[in-house]
């Protein structure tokens, strides 16, 4: 991984950049980013940099052996930390990270945006609550105090530090005060506010931005062949999260807009009859297109919340036909209401992966929906 293979965030990747060109890497950070930001690609890309043997102004070479072993994550001197939890093979007093090296590099390969559900699906530890054990502790110390082998820098870098176990996080406090020469530490959140203070204090914490609706939108069309309008309502969706965005984009595209409109039409003027005809065709879809129809829903309602506070442009996230419905929507409802219907789709985005009943789901909140708008 390259700066150049992470959309966007040019401050950040700068910030990276001239600590390195300064001197003044820190030895213990804090890389924070929501799921789904490229909070972990940014650690890597900065591990490759710090390592290259030829680094130009903005990025690392890509060519050299020490650019060509991170391309691969088998670079001896950078060191990983992740939670683990047991498995098929595994018993759960053995677990710990280098067990599970090959799978990780495989989730590093294809899925760096994921989070750590998408992790257990990889190395199998599904349904488990994945940990980094007290063991690990000892791992940390012994791979810190060799020499490095070949880098200029030996990298420790810990994914999902808040999942810690307390023994092991006060373990290692002495060492992430003070890392051997030429060592630091990459610890990569995504609940930074949950680590224990002594790590907190002992890091130097850059936010790792998510990304914006149009960088998404932006990777969706150029590196995976979302057509634009579509890409754009899904970076919408998405909120920020390149792994929502992927995963949304590689379902059966559904009208969402037209679909939705029609319900909100429906709705209003109390229309039974076309009600259990959109119910049905809700059923027809699955979970997590279901899902998605919903947070399309939430999302289109906050835009006419938008619209009531302001007429400037640049503050909407739609466009086109999405706009002008959002907008006409704004006006014709008040704030009292926006608030309830919002309550109660999000409720019901909630409850559809575990009710085996979409369809009388669907009604019933259409059947909330029309009493709302009843009472102005
Ligand atoms: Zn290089």
């Amino acid at each position: 991984m390259r700066f150049k293979d992470i959309h966007g965030l040019e401050s950040t990747k700068s910030l990276l950049r001239s600590a390195v060109k300064t001197n003044h890497v820190a030895h213990a950070q804090l890389f924070a980013g929501m799921p789904g930001s490229p909070a972990l690609s940014m650690a890597l890309a900065y591990a490759t940099f710090l390592n290259c043997e030829n680094p130009t102004e903005e990025d690392a070479c890509g060519e050299c052996s020490s650019c060509s072993k991170n391309q691969k994550f088998v670079h001896p001197d950078v060191h990983f930390i992740f939670p683990v939890s047991s498995t098929k093979n595994v018993a759960a007093k053995d677990t710990k990270s280098q067990l599970f090296l090959k799978e990780w590099r495989n989730f590093l390969l294809t899925t760096p945006y994921g989070n750590l559900q998408d992790w257990s699906e990889i190395y199998g530890g599904e349904g488990k609550q994945a940990l980094i054990s007290t063991k690990e502790k000892m791992t940390i110390i012994n791979d810190l105090s060799l020499k490095a082998f070949e880098g200029k820098f030996k990298v420790m870098i810990i994914w999902q530090p808040e999942l810690m176990h307390k023994n092991a996080a006060n373990g290692i406090l002495k060492v992430l005060e003070e890392p051997p020469d030429n060592s630091l530490f990459l610890l990569v959140s995504e609940q930074p506010d949950t680590l224990l203070t002594t790590i907190l204090s002992r890091t130097q914490r850059l936010n790792i931005p998510s990304f914006t609706d149009q960088e998404l939108s932006e990777i969706l069309t150029s590196a995976h062949g979302v057509e634009t309008s579509r890409a754009k309502q899904l970076a919408h969706i998405a909120d920020g999260s390149l792994r929502t965005a992927l995963y949304l984009s590689a379902q059966v595209e559904t009208d969402n807009f037209n679909f939705f409109k029609q319900w909100m039409r429906n709705c209003h003027q109390r229309q039974m009859g076309q009600l259990v005809d959109q119910s049905d065709e809700f059923a027809k879809l699955n979970k997590a297109a279901q899902s998605t129809f919903l947070k399309y829903g939430l999302s289109i309602l906050r835009e006419a919340l938008v619209s009531l506070s302001t007429t400037q442009d640049k503050l909407f996230r739609v466009e086109g036909d999405e706009k002008s419905f959002a907008s006409n929507f704004g006006k014709v409802i008040s704030t009292d209401q926006f608030q309830k219907l919002s309550g109660l789709i999000s409720d019901a985005a909630y409850h559809v992966e575990r009710n085996a009943n979409s369809k009388l789901l669907f009604m019933n909140l259409s059947i909330n929906v029309s009493k709302v708008f009843l009472k102005k």
